[in-house]
């Protein structure tokens, strides 16, 4: 029998016990796996408030769903209209409106939305009780004295048996990663405050607002700061204000304005003061608002193989969420690890070698959506934003349709540059509109009384 801990009961953790559940003594009288999933929170509703929604992706989230069986329950929850999508600067000036992905193109590029409770809940929900060990920290990892298997020191100072293999899908700190390598998550130069607006909080604006989102996503960008507004699964609206700015900046703010929201909010105006009323109102409506710091792993992290242990999930790879594929890339490691344990029982393969190869292609596979994040990252904050931004993901969308712009006679177009001409002609008309008309009616800031 095959003795596997998973640390963290997040949705790739939980992911990748889903998909080994038909080899234990769950499902079946003659087992040859035994999973126990260590997790840190007390209870499966200690965390149910957090999170915003996620997009799942056809390779990735979606075929880890299918994978797990759990596609009906999954479409319950799932908002396929969710994918109406925006890009706007602080002009209020539109780029991008896609409303819905094109009939013909949806089997292949569909991504629904699902709030990450609901997510949680799906997987949750088909987890027969006793897999998941809630309230079990896990403090560190050690290799056992006799052998290649790994023991873990828990919270409480406990020792657990050793394990055939431990996977760590404890998330951005993760514990298990320190067994692996030195390599710690850094700033990644974006600080964050998050909200949530409602008709109750948004009052007489909440018409206008939650026409400005649709039934998706809005996202605005323009010199070093965003406001990006998603609609949730009650309707309601998960709201981000992100800037590049230093730590010490988000901190001030804390000690500052520490549960007062409006002091807050008032703050916030004054960020966004050269930004047309329209959004400024967002940040009046909001409620519920809390800071965080975003953090990541360098671009193409990767560290040396060891028997019996092995990461997935964002403790593998940890980016910033600015190219919505964590959750999916997570899935897909939960996958690709399945399907390793899975030939090494069925086919009597070497189970070390497998998991070798699965994390050279793990590494491979997540340097691309690392490089894809720090490049909306960049274009997303930079001076010029969102040009940049909306200009890569003409390389993006290419990809998705078998074409490499760095690659062959096509990297011979300027299509980037051509691109980020139309979107700075569009951009500068936004711009003169916006101060004819803030000249015409004699526009001001929004003030929070
Ligand atoms: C603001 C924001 C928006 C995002 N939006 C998107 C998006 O639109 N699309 C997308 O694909 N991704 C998005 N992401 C990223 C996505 O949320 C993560 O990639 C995903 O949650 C990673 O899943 P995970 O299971 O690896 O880690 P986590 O979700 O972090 O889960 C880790 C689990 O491990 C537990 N744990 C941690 N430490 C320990 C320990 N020491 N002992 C025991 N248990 C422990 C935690 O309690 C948790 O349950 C976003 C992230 C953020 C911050």
């Amino acid at each position: 029998m095959l003795d596997i801990a998973i640390t963290g009961a997040g949705p790739v953790g939980l992911t990748l016990a889903r998909l080994l559940l038909p080899y234990t003594s769950h499902s079946t009288s003659t087992p040859t796996i035994s999973i126990t999933v260590f997790e840190k929170d007390t209870s499966p509703t200690s965390r149910l408030s957090v999170g915003g929604t996620l997009d799942l992706h056809p390779k990735t989230g979606l075929a880890a769903i299918q994978a797990c069986n759990l596609w009906d329950e999954f479409s319950k929850h799932a908002r396929f209209e969710g994918e109406e999508i925006q890009f706007c600067d602080r002009n209020g000036f539109c780029y991008i409106h896609q409303i819905e992905i094109p009939k013909t193109l949806q089997a292949d590029h569909a991504r629904p939305e699902i709030d990450r409770v609901r997510l949680m809940e799906v997987l949750l929900g088909s987890t027969p009780e006793g897999i998941i060990q809630w309230g079990k920290q896990v403090k560190e990892v050690k290799r056992a004295e006799s052998d290649d298997k790994w023991s873990l020191v828990l919270g409480d100072g406990s020792v657990t048996k050793p394990f055939d293999l431990v996977v760590g899908a404890d998330g951005a700190w993760s514990k298990v990663r320190k067994a692996l390598t030195d390599v710690e998550p850094s700033f990644s130069g974006i600080c964050s405050v998050s909200g949530t607006i409602d008709q109750d909080s948004a009052g007489a604006s909440w018409e206008h607002i939650s026409n400005m989102v649709g039934k998706g996503s809005n996202f605005a960008f323009s010199y070093g700061k965003s406001m990006v507004g998603q609609r949730m699964g009650d309707g309601s609206l998960k709201i981000g204000f992100d800037q590049k700015r230093e730590p010490a900046w988000l901190q001030s703010l804390d000690e500052k304005y520490k549960s007062d929201d409006d002091a807050l909010k008032r703050a916030l105006l004054e960020e966004y003061k050269d930004w047309v009323p329209e959004f400024q109102r967002w940040i009046i409506a909001s409620k519920q608002l809390w800071t965080s710091s975003l953090y990541e792993l360098p671009v193409g992290h990767r560290y040396e193989h060891q028997k019996g242990i092995v990461l997935i999930g964002d403790s593998a790879h940890l980016a910033t969420p600015f190219a919505g594929e964590g959750v999916n890339a997570g899935m897909r490691d939960a996958l690709d690890l399945a399907a390793a344990i899975e030939s090494s029982i069925k086919e009597n393969q070497d189970l070390d070698q497998l998991i070798a190869d699965f994390e050279e292609s793990m590494f491979v596979r997540t340097k691309v959506v690392m490089q894809d994040t720090m490049m909306n990252k960049d274009g997303m904050f930079a001076h010029d934003a969102p040009y940049s931004l909306l200009a890569n993901f003409v390389g993006v969308a290419a990809r998705e349709f078998g074409y490499d712009l760095d690659k062959g006679w096509i990297s011979w177009v300027p299509l980037r540059s051509a691109a980020r001409g139309v979107f700075w002609t569009m951009g500068s008309y936004g711009a003169v509109s916006r101060r004819v008309k803030d000249a015409l009616i004699g526009q001001k800031p929004l003030r929070l009384e």
